[in-house]
């Protein structure tokens, strides 16, 4: 098989691990006997410098002829004083809203050799900690009905939830959760809200399709309090757009570093039908602090790349082996500064030699 990949570097640390994933992509590809084709793509402060703006027209158009992309990391001061839908972050929205990406899957995945990196204590996550938040992307308050009063005292804004998109979020949910621990917990405010009690009945008739999944509720504020008292209890959170933004943050940061954490945006579709490219970016920024300096941690890009081996390519074999190449690494001892803890064993690294030791470690597990 041949696939055809997107790289959208980005600005700041963006391409030094994007790099660095396009590595590891070619390492698996070689052991697993799958062909790959890269064409990049410019967005962002990049493309603003190059085109004038965030996300060139062109630059879509080949994110969507993809079968899947993955981005670095947008941004940085030097385009912070431009107007916001000029911002390399505009470019963020209109590739999401452009590939009709309505799912975001962001794995809070702790590896238990970073332990000490989780603000928890360890009796709570003990063995590792492995929770699956679903939010979906493209609903919701963030895109209601908002308004101010004429007097402007008062503000709105709406959530707004349609059956169907409700449906599409959770069928992703219980899918992912089919080939984890077959738990989903639909989080919501159903106390309160019409809208989450709409989520609930639509979860509930759905149910009985999925009968190898548990299925859950949780209120939101629950939810919150649950992730730091007992996070094990999770696999798979499915929620609206707003309480999964929240709570996708709360569950990675219990997992302890922004250097480790990856995300999928799934769920679009091509014109005829058949499923589109998935976009693939790990959870930080463009980290402008440490750019250039061989400074970044690139293992949540190369986490990035396992889940687009897992959700677009359908390659699971292979999205084990990055993900194990990586334990590996981090087994041997290598941490970037962001993941060291000062302990005796641990080798200091860089993001180049985090990456070869990433490329070794996925090559050397296939002889
Ligand atoms: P950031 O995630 O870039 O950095 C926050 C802190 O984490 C910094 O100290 C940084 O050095 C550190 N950090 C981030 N990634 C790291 C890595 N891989 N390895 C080691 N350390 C890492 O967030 P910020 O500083 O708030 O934003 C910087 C720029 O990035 C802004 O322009 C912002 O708008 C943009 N941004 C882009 C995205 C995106 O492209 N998806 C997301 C968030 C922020």
């Amino acid at each position: 098989m041949k696939y055809t990949i997107a790289t959208v570097p980005g600005d700041g640390i963006g391409p030094d691990v994007v790099k660095v994933a396009v590595a590891a992509l070619e390492a698996v590809a070689k052991r697993f006997s799958f062909e790959l084709s890269f064409v990049e793509a410019p967005m962002g402060g990049a493309a603003i410098d190059e085109f004038g703006e965030p996300l060139p027209a062109s630059s879509l158009e080949a994110c969507r002829g993809s079968d899947a992309v993955l981005l670095g990391a947008v941004g940085g001061p030097k385009w912070d004083n431009l107007a916001g839908s000029e911002r390399p972050e505009a470019g963020l929205l209109a590739i999401r809203a452009g590939l009709g990406v309505y799912a975001n899957l962001r794995p809070a995945l702790m590896f238990p050799q970073l332990a000490g990196a989780c603000p928890l204590k360890p009796s709570l996550v003990e063995g590792g900690l492995d929770i699956l938040v679903v939010r979906e992307l493209t609903g919701g308050i963030y895109f209601g009905d908002r308004g101010r009063s004429a007097d402007g005292l008062s503000a709105w804004d709406t959530e707004r939830y349609s059956k169907q998109e409700i449906e599409r979020l959770l069928e992703v949910g219980f899918e992912a959760a089919a080939k984890r621990k077959n738990r989903l917990c639909v989080v919501d405010k159903a106390n309160v809200l019409e809208s989450s009690r709409l989520w609930r009945e639509t979860a509930k008739a759905m149910g009985p399709r999925w009968p190898g999944i548990e299925l859950s509720f949780m209120y939101v504020d629950n939810a919150a309090m649950q992730l730091v008292k007992n996070p094990r209890q999770f696999d798979v959170i499915a929620t609206s757009n707003m309480f999964g933004d929240i709570l996708s943050d709360e569950a990675s940061m219990v997992t302890g570093s922004i250097g480790m954490l990856a995300s999928a945006s799934v769920g679009g579709t091509r014109p005829d039908g058949r499923e589109g490219p998935g976009l693939y970016e790990p959870i930080h920024g463009s980290a402008p602090d440490i750019a250039g300096q061989d400074k970044a941690n690139p293992l949540a890009t190369v986490l990035s790349v396992a889940l687009l081996l897992r959700h677009s390519l359908k390659l699971e074999q292979a999205a084990r082996a990055v993900e194990a190449a990586v334990s590996a690494v981090l087994d041997a001892g290598f941490r970037c500064a962001d993941i060291a803890s000062g302990m005796i064993g641990e080798k200091l690294v860089g993001t180049v030699a985090m990456g070869e030791a990433v490329v070794k470690a996925i090559a050397e597990a296939g002889k």
